[in-house]
């Protein structure tokens, strides 16, 4: 069964659809690249999933349980912000813009999750916070601040804090569109040992070789619906 499931996914912004009637779904270590033309609603659709946007139709599920709400014998009723939190942990997000915590270090900005929301001792929290800094290649920069850092390593500061909560997918809202062009690689090659590491990923992005050389599945956009979908060969051509 997939991780994540999208059934007729529809969001209005006023009387403009970015998304219309979307449906997908994301295997178990699938990495699904999204492309398509500025508008097309791309990054409107990994915003719903990440519960950032609500949805005006249709439903979204992570592992089979319907985002949003909670069931109770049987009967479903909207989650409480506490249990929407919950729920967004087991989604985790990687922006354009890196949005780190500009006075914490890059070992704070990471071990804040474990530390607070699952409760790990302080000392616990930074060893895994280390272990996945040193996953995305930052084992020496644990505290530095991201003003120390270059915009490619703040980047995979945030692709860092993004794994702490464990989530089951990740998603990539077109993680390297604010990086300077040679910055852009290091990044991409973090999200190429994801994906080799078998991690579910949906990634929004306009590289187009990454999208040929890493997706399992490309998905094509336009006017917020999925125009297309299949394995890179089909959707490029054979290279
Ligand atoms: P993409 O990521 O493919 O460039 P977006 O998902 O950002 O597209 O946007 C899809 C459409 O929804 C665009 O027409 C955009 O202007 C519109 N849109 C996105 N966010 C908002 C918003 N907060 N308010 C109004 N319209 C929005
Ligand atoms: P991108 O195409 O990279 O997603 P945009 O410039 O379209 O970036 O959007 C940047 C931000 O502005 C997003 O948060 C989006 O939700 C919001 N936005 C986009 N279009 C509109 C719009 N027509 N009205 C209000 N907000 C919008």
């Amino acid at each position: 069964s997939p991780v994540l499931s999208l059934r007729g996914t529809t969001k209005r912004f006023g009387d403009h659809t970015a998304l219309d009637a979307v449906d997908l779904d994301v295997a178990e270590g699938e990495v699904v690249v999204v492309i398509g033309p500025s508008g097309s609603g791309k990054s409107t659709l990994v915003r719903c999933v990440h519960q950032l946007e609500s949805v005006d139709g249709g439903g979204m599920y992570l592992d089979g349980e319907l985002l949003g709400y909670s069931e109770h014998r049987g009967a479903l009723r909207p989650l409480t912000p506490r249990g929407t939190a919950a729920q967004r942990r087991r989604v985790g997000m990687v922006f354009q813009q890196f949005n780190l915590f500009p006075h914490f270090s890059a070992l704070r900005n990471v071990s804040e999750a474990p530390r607070r929301v699952h409760g790990r001792t302080a000392g616990e929290a930074e060893r895994e916070a280390t272990a996945l800094l040193d996953r995305v290649g930052l084992g020496d920069r644990l505290h530095h601040y991201p003003r120390q850092l270059s915009g490619g390593q703040q980047q995979r500061v945030a692709i860092a804090r993004a794994l702490a909560t464990r989530p089951r997918i990740l998603l990539f809202d077109e993680p390297t569109s604010a990086l300077d062009p040679e910055l852009v690689e290091e990044v991409l090659g973090v999200l190429r040992g994801l994906a080799r590491d078998g991690l579910t990923m949906v990634v929004v992005t306009h590289e187009m070789a990454f999208a040929r050389e890493v997706a399992d599945r490309v998905v094509f956009m336009e006017a917020g619906r999925i125009v297309e979908t299949g394995p890179p060969a089909q959707i490029f051509g054979s290279p």
